[in-house]
């Protein structure tokens, strides 16, 4: 057990939420409601928890409202409670819906980090029957309170995974999120929070804080727009998109190992958007494996037009990834060499 707490900041999410006549909304009194969930747990397991303080948010949330403000807004909380230099870990209850998003925006924003963050949430309300909320938060602080997790995580139903990896999976089961490209960080395993170390990031991406948060005081707009190709998708539509003023980014989810069709308006448009200096970038729309764009001629065009590889990044990292790196004070140059680096274990 560690001796200095764990921080747990609660943002809203399913876990805390309560019945109103309209359905679920996010609560509050969670300190509270936490200490009391916890009675719960056999003395034991109670008596071998870290401890740990918490801190609510004032307007908990449903996280399906959340924007890049959010992101944002939360980095900077924790990057300001890391310079309290009074806690081992810490632990961010969210809700599921957009909890891979924040997840992976917190780890662009606090590279380096040399504490554990799990970022955890529940698919039911605390005190909802079968609630899966107080297996995950003491999973979750199991974790957090492991000196050798030095990263983002996902604590979800006795699972760690890493966070910039994570997507959510499922819309009801306990086993919620999944992440699809890269193996799992941890396991809870008889009670105890196993962490595989080997699978923690490179020794350069960890251990020596580098935060890069944003000064400006961020937007609720994305500026990337994210386009999923389907058959039959029109030119205009694409160029309403990328061409848009607010929009200095585009992912575009393309088929298999990175192919769109081989249409030279489609492609014109791509250019276009490239060359008023707009990073492009492309992943696959099939949940599993890479792109390697340029394998078929119908990938080709991707490259003429200048779109970057997304590799293996979820929609989530490739999104936030581009969101943080406009934020920051990069060249085009600079912005695209970073994307297409990895830089918290996302590709
Ligand atoms: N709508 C909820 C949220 O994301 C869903 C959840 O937490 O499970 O806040």
């Amino acid at each position: 057990m560690t001796e200095a707490p764990l921080l747990i900041l609660y943002t809203g999410g399913t876990f805390g939420m309560v019945e109103s006549p309209r359905g679920l909304v996010p609560g509050g009194d969670i300190a509270r409601r936490i200490q009391q969930a916890l009675t719960g747990l056999p003395p034991a397991r109670q008596a071998s928890l870290p401890s740990f303080e918490v801190r609510e948010a004032a307007t908990p949330i449903d996280s399906s409202a959340a924007t890049p403000l959010d992101w944002q807004s939360l980095a900077r909380e924790l990057a300001d409670a890391y310079a309290e230099q009074r806690y081992a870990g810490f632990v961010v209850i969210h809700g599921t819906d957009t909890l891979a998003w924040t997840a992976s925006s917190l780890a662009y924003q606090l590279q380096g980090i040399d504490r554990p963050v799990v970022v955890t949430g529940s698919q039911k309300p605390l005190e909802a029957d079968d609630s899966d909320a107080l297996a995950n938060l003491e999973a979750a602080l199991r974790f957090a309170a492991l000196p050798a997790l030095q990263e983002i995580a996902v604590c979800f139903a006795g699972k760690l995974l890493r966070g910039v990896r994570t997507r959510k999976w499922d819309t009801h089961a306990v086993d919620g999120f999944a992440s699809p490209n890269y193996p799992l960080l941890g396991e809870m395993v008889a009670g105890q929070a196993i962490l595989y170390a080997a699978r923690g990031l490179d020794d350069q991406q960890r251990g020596l804080p580098r935060f890069e948060l944003t000064n400006d005081g961020g937007s609720r707009e994305s500026p990337v727009a994210r386009i999923a190709l389907w058959p039959g998708l029109s030119t205009r539509l694409l160029e309403r998109w990328l061409l848009d003023d607010g929009i200095h980014a585009g992912l575009l989810e393309v088929w298999g190992s990175g192919n769109i069709p081989d249409d030279p308006a489609l492609l014109e448009v791509l250019a276009r958007a490239s060359g008023e200096g707009k990073l492009l970038a492309a992943i696959s729309q099939c949940p599993h494996g890479p792109v390697a764009i340029g394998t078929y001629a119908a990938g080709q065009g991707l490259l003429d037009a200048g779109v970057m590889s997304g590799d293996a990044m979820t929609p989530e990292a490739a999104i936030t990834k581009l969101v943080h790196l406009l934020a920051q004070p990069l060249s085009e140059a600079e912005r695209r060499q970073r994307f297409l680096t990895s830089l918290v274990g996302e590709r």
